[in-house]
């Protein structure tokens, strides 16, 4: 086994005496980079990780940091294209004159049965535009009507779950959210859920009293129980619109409309259509016929056939696009909802879509963003210790939480012993309360809202234990109500440290040593677990350990690889340590947060 890069030993590095300027691309793959310098991958992968920056030899780099690299080697770097080209995100710029007012974003949400589905459903009848009658209408997802020579994009999909869902995925589509509440059966305990979701997103609502066809419809009584719930209706002070109307009968559904409309004009919605495209994926699928689809909210500038896309962790050409009538566009301007074909493969709702300069960036973005999602996966959990940690550090001054317990009764005390605890630069955001087991709802608002749940006297569903375990969502069980106030208090102040774990990998052992330019690499045989790129490590030589610290690079026969299992060797080059001996073990670890 040799782990010489034949690159590596190539010509010398130009000295600094010697600079040369060196015309770069916005990216580069490390290969390459270590072509133009005549130094070969491997030296380049050693100089980005002297810049804190792991990464493989077919990964690509941007301009500043191949830049950094070149200027290492004695090259004077410039930009292809000019200094214009390097622009953090060149396509960004937003020109303040060019904004307009855009469609507002609509999402449905409210208890089960109280005619959500069924006003979205009569709002698209009767509002399909003048000309678009008889268009069969497509479900992509969202859909567009006219009002009064306005727009109003309403999502499809209704319910808080699917709003907030989005929102753990760090997308913002919704504008105005519509509270849907049937008049005969008034507030119920979804109700409240949905104006909890709506307000940690800073949402403004309107309230739609449905069903006020029925005889038993009371909408007085409605306006009344929000009003208690701090929904407050502008009858009883407050700012909160309430609209009765029916689905059914279709009455009320133009003042609904129009109040959205005026809601939209306060909110001031802006964007310039007049720039590449950024939007968010609300729907997606793979189409047998038609390959990869995306139901694309438009939020910024205007997406066009022939677009060169990023969305998540894929990328691809618009080769069309449709609207919710199925029919063809050309193009699609702020708030607009199309369906996109021509991705590579199929998105995540969530994710975000960009227009890019040309396919080759595209590709090397995709491919960041997914390197994006892998880490903050690793690192996205949010518990009361780390949370404690960032007030303590002064990262963040909320700690927002969700109150689950055994009776309304407990859920009212925990509330009001916690609110309190709030000092004057740390608040005790309290975001949802309700009776009852903790329920995948909570789980999502948690992760969306990076908030904590406690749990008291009360178990977590299954499906939401699943869910806190893959949104690494902290649920604390209580059975006395002073630990649980005293553990807040502790957060608040900043005094509970994370608890960490040490969790083992596997272990290599060092059966030949291998010189490389600068340095030694360990030859290893991998006789457990796994080894991998990112690992921790400590040099072992019989009890005595030799050196901590991690991976510096991680190869099988010559190429690069992530991880490698037991049974199989590998070059293993450890950060700061070269003096290996034959019969050293590498044991490999990471840290994780405990509870
Ligand atoms: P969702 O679960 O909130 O989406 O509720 P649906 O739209 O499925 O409606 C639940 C039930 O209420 C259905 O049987 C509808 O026909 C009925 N419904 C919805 N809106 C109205 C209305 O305005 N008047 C009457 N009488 N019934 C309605």
């Amino acid at each position: 086994m040799t782990d010489q890069d034949p690159a590596a030993r190539g010509a010398p590095a130009p000295t600094a005496t010697q600079a040369k300027t060196l015309t770069l691309p916005r990216h580069i793959t490390v290969r390459e980079l270590g072509e133009l310098l005549h130094v070969g991958g491997v030296e380049v992968i050693k100089e980005l990780m002297k810049r804190g920056v792991m990464a493989a030899i077919n990964q690509s780099v941007e301009y500043e940091l191949a830049a950094a690299v070149a200027g290492a080697y004695g090259f004077e770097p410039q930009p292809e294209g000019g200094a214009a080209a390097t622009a953090e995100k060149p396509l960004e710029a937003e020109d303040a004159g060019q904004v307009q007012a855009r469609p507002p974003v609509v999402t449905v949400m409210g208890h089960v049965d109280h005619g959500k589905t069924s006003l979205l459903d009569a709002i698209r009848e009767t509002k399909v535009a003048a000309g678009e009658v008889g268009a069969i209408t497509q479900h992509i997802g969202a859909y567009q009507v006219e009002v009064n020579g306005h727009k109003i994009t309403f999502i499809d999909t209704p319910g808080h779950e699917a709003f907030t869902a989005m929102r753990a995925r760090g997308a913002t589509v919704t504008d105005i959210a519509v509270l849907v509440v049937s008049a005969d059966d008034g507030v119920m305990p979804q109700t409240l859920e949905a104006i909890d979701h709506a307000r940690a997103a800073k949402v403004p609502v309107i309230v739609a009293i449905n069903k006020i066809d029925l005889p038993a419809a009371n909408p007085e009584r409605v306006k009344q129980q929000l009003t208690q719930h701090g929904v407050v209706i502008e009858e009883y002070g407050g700012e909160v619109i309430a609209v009765p109307v029916s689905a059914k009968t279709k009455q009320g559904l133009d003042d609904l409309l129009e109040h959205i409309l005026l809601v939209a004009e306060i909110s001031e919605l802006k964007a310039n259509p007049d720039r590449p495209a950024e939007g968010t994926i609300i729907e997606s699928e793979k189409d047998a016929s038609r390959g990869p689809m995306a139901t694309v909210i438009v939020q910024k500038g205007t997406l066009r056939v022939g677009d060169i896309v990023v969305a998540g962790d894929t990328s691809g050409k618009v080769k069309a696009m449709f609207d919710d009538k199925g029919r063809r566009l050309a193009e699609a301007g702020p708030a607009t909802p199309v369906e996109i074909m021509g991705l590579d493969s199929v998105p995540q709702a969530g994710d975000t879509i960009a227009v890019v300069v040309d396919e080759r960036t595209a590709r090397d973005e995709a491919e960041a963003r997914a390197r994006q999602t892998a880490e903050a996966a690793q690192t996205r959990a949010v518990t009361l210790e780390s949370l404690s940690g960032e007030i303590a550090a002064g990262r963040t001054r909320d700690l927002n939480i969700v109150i689950k317990a055994d009776v309304q009764g407990s859920v009212e005390a925990i509330h009001d012993s916690l609110e309190p605890l709030s000092l004057p630069d740390v608040r005790v955001s309290i975001i949802h309360t309700a009776a009852g087991n903790v329920s995948e709802s909570d789980v999502m608002l948690a992760a969306a809202s990076k908030a904590i749940i406690v749990a008291f006297n009360v178990k977590a569903d299954t499906g939401a234990r699943r869910l806190a375990e893959s949104e690494r969502v902290d649920i604390r069980h209580y059975q006395i109500i002073y630990e649980l106030i005293e553990d807040i208090e502790k957060a608040v102040k900043g005094l509970m440290q994370p608890v960490t774990q040490e969790v083992k990998d596997g272990h290599a052992e060092v059966r030949a040593i291998f010189k490389v330019r600068g340095g030694r690499i360990a030859g290893c045989y991998v006789s457990d677990g796994l080894v991998r790129r990112n690992s921790l490590v400590r040099v072992l030589r019989g009890r005595e350990v030799m050196h901590t610290s991690r991976v510096s690079s991680l190869r099988h026969l010559k190429e690069d690889v992530r991880e490698i299992t037991n049974g199989l060797e590998c070059g293993i080059g450890v950060e700061k340590f070269d003096a290996f001996q034959a019969g050293d073990v590498i044991e490999a670890y990471h840290v994780e947060q405990k509870g």
